[in-house]
């Protein structure tokens, strides 16, 4: 029993992106520091050491699950790639999300003897409800989760978009970017009060054996901005836009710590949010997680910097 409810640890990685040139004309100072050898940091060394490991288990079958945790201006959506566009394609710099799907082909071309369906969606929460990333005029459409005895945790009415090379993917990635970029604008900076989801789904068979075909998935976060909302300031629809926020967030973490303590008899509160139900079958459990703690490195920021280490201690 034991193990079965410990399952696989969730793994954190902690990403300290460089003062920005607004720290830097306010006089900002850098406030961490970093002790080489010891291993709390892993900047560039995230993709190899942290997620390329995780395509290896998504193609054995197992679904996966990468978040990027941190205050607003941490470097969560320029960790994941929420801002890619096709002029970054080879830059060193670019996120987590297109070299995953670099990756991902690069591996299905490798298994000449598997023939592959994949499969993108993006979507949105704001507010505890979702929206269409690959799709906005969906928006106002009914998008549910249901859970599926065969496929687990299902989300009907969303865009999903099948997807044959990197470039397909790719491009779906930009078009959820740009919409998402659009929402921001005309809502005051939705964007760093709502959770993104970009989803890859891959059905496997053998090509000399079609009944063998078996599924797995992929989610890469990037979630909303950790600070605290202001009180004093949030009223009417910025009051409830925090508390929803709060709730996904602080619904994560209840999900996270359930996972690595026995003593709760297995109960994990996966149902108390949008973000932890359409997680759900890929945390925990048999599934592999990785968080990506993103802090600030500037003195200005302390406070929430602090705030970030412990939610990811508690993770660990
Ligand atoms: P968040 O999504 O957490 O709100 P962003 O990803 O938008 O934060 O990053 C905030 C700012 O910091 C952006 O201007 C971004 O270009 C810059 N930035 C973030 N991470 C890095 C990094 N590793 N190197 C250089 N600049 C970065
Ligand atoms: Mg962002």
């Amino acid at each position: 029993m034991k193990g079965e409810v410990k399952g696989i640890p969730v793994r954190v990685a902690l990403r300290c992106r460089p003062l920005v040139p607004k720290e830097i004309s306010e006089g900002c100072q850098m406030c961490l520091s970093f002790v080489p050898g010891e291993p709390q940091v892993v900047v560039e060394e995230v993709f190899n050491t942290a997620v390329a490991p995780l395509i290896k288990s998504v193609f054995k079958g197992y679904n996966a699950t990468v978040l990027a945790y941190g205050q607003t201006g941490s470097g969560k959506t320029y960790s994941m790639g929420g801002a890619y566009t096709a002029e970054q394609e080879n830059e060193p710099t670019v996120g987590i999300i297109p070299r995953v799907i670099q990756l991902l082909f690069k591996e299905t071309d490798k298994k000449s003897d598997f023939e592959f369906t994949l499969k993108v969606s993006y979507l949105e929460i704001y507010n505890e409800e979702i929206l269409d990333l690959l799709c906005p005029s969906h928006e106002k459409a009914q998008i549910n989760i249901r859970e599926d005895p065969k496929e687990g945790i299902k989300i009907v009415g969303l865009t999903e978009k099948t997807v044959l090379v990197a470039l397909d993917t790719v491009s779906c990635l930009e078009q959820g970017n740009n919409s998402r970029t659009v929402a921001s604008t005309a809502m005051n900076s939705q964007s760093s009060r709502s959770h993104a989801i970009f989803t890859i789904s891959i059905e496997q068979r053998k090509k000399s054996d079609k009944n063998s075909s078996f599924r797995s998935k992929l989610h890469l976060v990037d979630l909303a901005g950790s600070e605290r909302q202001k009180k004093t300031k949030a009223e009417g629809d910025r009051l409830k836009e925090g508390i929803n926020i709060n709730r996904g967030l602080l619904c994560l973490g209840n999900v996270i710590s359930a996972l690595g303590d026995d003593k709760k008899g297995g109960f994990v509160p996966y149902r108390d949010s949008k973000l932890t139900r359409l997680l759900q079958d890929s945390l925990g459990g048999n599934s592999h997680t990785l968080m990506i703690a993103c802090v600030s490195p500037a003195d200005s920021n302390l406070e929430e910097t602090l705030s970030t280490l412990r939610y990811a201690d508690r993770a660990r």
